[in-house]
């Protein structure tokens, strides 16, 4: 099977054939502009010592400073840090925010370190890239396995190595710390405004809709939460150990207060157990992808019966499968555009760093929701130009507008009277 990184360039060798733009802009888009990898001392609570490797890809400041979350996790790639920075460098250009592309990890697993080592080691990796990051070069944020404890220490740890108070550093911050209302919430907000849109569009709503989600954390519970608020029903579910399904509709509330607590899905008693694999080919009117990339492939595509895909992880299908869903008419809602929302509030929390500004949940979510449906217009009516699917059309959006802004665009005369 094709790597994240090959399968970002098959979508872009797709797009230069239909997107508005020159031959230079596109080369420019498939190399990233800097590639950082770090090996990360830590020392064990035991008095043992251990290294990590770590990455930071910075893929694109055409646009503004680089931005991207940081994973924690044991598959950790370059080849794969360098596919989410190069997808964030599509996302922050679909949602017309003047950002860049860049993405960390670090190849860990976190559940084998106590807190104190997950700190230490933060605090080791920011040592390790702090030179290159800062409030108007690169901001990091949480991705899989980190959080905002994290980022606190990652704010802390950058302040004190630059002697400076500065937490617009980083986004995804506790509250206390300078981090956003409506962070937590935001990417699956985010993508639940955009489901609604194409739902609308559709003549369709939400309500009474059966919805099957791989993955429970920030993306997929806080997506069960809102789907249930709106009167849909959660009938699958997975967690990396174990997947649970019910076709009545699963107890959602208990399940986030569950895993919140640390609970795992192969521990839960009294719950019928389904395959895995069986998430995403489960009897629903919706799917929603909310774990790891390359999940939808050739392979299973066929066997997937939900009429839409909400793709809150980051690549979670490939190029082959995508082509074979739009062909069968099932409307894919990627990646850069779905789960675009955590980088939108990740925008305002910057934004409120750099002005001092605390703006409430409410002001966040109307503004998210502002931005997320003029995203998704944007891309419709491409889209519905060229019968080409939504990620597609995202995709010609996105490189035309970071085409615009390289410095060799065509110029404006700016003529003073
Ligand atoms: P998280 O660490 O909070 O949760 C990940 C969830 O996926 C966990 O429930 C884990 O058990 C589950 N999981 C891992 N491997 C799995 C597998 N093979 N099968 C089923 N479940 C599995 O991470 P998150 O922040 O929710 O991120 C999930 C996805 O959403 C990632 O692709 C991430 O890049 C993407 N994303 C997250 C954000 C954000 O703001 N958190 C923003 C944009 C995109």
């Amino acid at each position: 099977m094709s790597t994240p990184y090959q399968r970002f360039l098959t979508t872009v060798d797709m797009v230069s054939a239909i997107a508005n733009v020159d031959s230079t802009a596109i080369e420019r888009i498939k190399v990233p502009e800097r590639i950082h990898t770090v090996s990360i001392p830590m020392q064990r609570e035991n008095g043992g010592h251990e290294f990590y490797t770590g990455y930071r890809v910075q893929h694109s400041s055409v646009r503004g400073p680089y931005k991207g979350g940081i994973r924690y996790h044991p598959a950790v790639t370059l080849d794969e840090v360098m596919a989410l920075a190069a997808w964030m460098t599509i996302k922050t250009a679909v949602v017309d925010i003047p950002l860049g592309g860049a993405k960390g990890g670090i190849a860990v697993d976190p559940h084998d370190l106590s807190p104190a080592e997950q700190e230490s080691l933060t605090r080791s990796y920011t040592e390790r890239i702090h030179r290159d990051i800062g409030p108007q070069v690169d901001i990091p944020a949480p991705d899989v396995n980190t959080t905002s404890r994290t980022m606190d220490w990652l704010a802390d740890e950058y302040g004190r190595l630059t002697g400076t108070t500065s937490p617009a550093v980083t986004t995804g911050k506790s509250i206390a710390n300078g981090g956003s209302q409506g962070r937590d919430t935001a990417t699956a907000q985010g993508g639940i405004d955009v489901l609604m849109a194409v739902l609308n569009d559709a003549g369709d709503e939400l309500s009474g809709k059966r919805v099957a989600i791989q993955g429970f954390g920030n993306a997929g519970a806080n997506a069960a939460r809102l789907v249930t608020a709106a009167g849909a029903t959660v009938v699958a579910a997975s967690d990396s150990t174990a997947a649970i399904a019910d076709d009545r509709g699963l107890p959602v509330q208990r399940l986030v207060h569950y895993k919140a607590e640390g609970g795992r899905f192969e521990d839960l008693d009294g719950f019928s157990r389904i395959m895995p694999e069986n998430v995403l080919t489960y009897d629903a009117d919706i799917l929603i992808p909310a774990a790891l990339e390359g999940q939808i492939t050739a392979e299973n595509a066929s066997q997937i019966s939900a009429r839409y895909v909400l793709e809150l992880a980051n690549g979670p299908t490939t190029p082959e499968a995508d082509t074979q869903l739009h062909h069968r008419g099932i409307a894919i809602l990627p990646d850069v555009l779905a789960n675009a929302g955590g980088v939108v509030v990740s925008y305002f929390e910057w934004l409120q760093n750099l002005s001092g500004e605390h703006w409430s949940r409410e002001q966040v979510n109307r503004r998210l929701s502002q931005v997320m449906e003029r995203a998704y217009r944007d891309v419709a009516r491409r889209e519905q130009q060229l019968d080409i699917g939504f990620r597609l059309a995202a995709y010609c959006v996105a490189l035309e507008r970071i085409a615009a802004a390289l410095p060799s665009a065509e110029p404006v005369l700016l003529i003073e009277s």
